[in-house]
């Protein structure tokens, strides 16, 4: 096991959209070990694979309910809308009210290949679609109003990373 730095804003493979997942399962595990660790030692709820500089489709999570894995996942539906406060282990210190639809389905495989689907309103909605956007080269801020995402911009000039006196 090991726990790999995670990148943080302004890295390229942030802003770059993964290929899909053509390994093995054994080494696939190996990952999936280490990006778990990763994610719980930061802590957070959720990890995907370009945030440790590894640009290939798949994320891990744990939304309080034990970890799981998706690997070449897909948004299938949502529905709804849900306001939240907004986090990403790659902008720390920083959360978002950003608003998305509450209710998210996905469909991928597990290590092994096996279909999964998964689905979920609130966090769970919330976890899919934050891991996904990851995967296409996406991160939260440009799913803030065009307003709010440059007020985003100019506070992590003014504060990198938000580190700047925060608890
Ligand atoms: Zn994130």
């Amino acid at each position: 096991m090991a726990i790999y730095p995670i990148r943080t804003f302004g890295d390229p493979v942030l802003r770059t959209a993964a290929v899909d997942v053509a390994d093995e399962p054994e080494s696939l595990e190996r990952l999936v070990d280490d990006m778990l660790e990763t994610m719980y030692e930061a802590p957070g709820v959720g990890l995907a694979a370009p945030q440790i500089g590894i640009s290939k489709r798949l994320f891990v999570a744990d939304i309080g309910e034990g970890p799981f894995v998706m690997v070449n996942p897909e948004i299938l539906e949502v529905s709804g809308s849900w306001t939240f406060d907004e986090g990403c282990l790659s902008v720390p210190g920083y959360f978002w009210p950003i608003k998305r639809p509450g209710y998210a389905k996905a469909r991928g495989v597990d290590i092994d290949g096996n279909e999964v689907v998964l689905e979920g309103e609130e966090l769970m909605g919330r976890v899919l679609q934050h891991e996904i956007d990851h995967l296409n080269g996406m991160l939260l801020l440009e799913r803030l109003s065009r307003r709010a995402k440059k007020q985003a911009l100019r506070d992590i000039r003014e504060h990198p990373l938000g580190l700047a006196d925060r608890p």
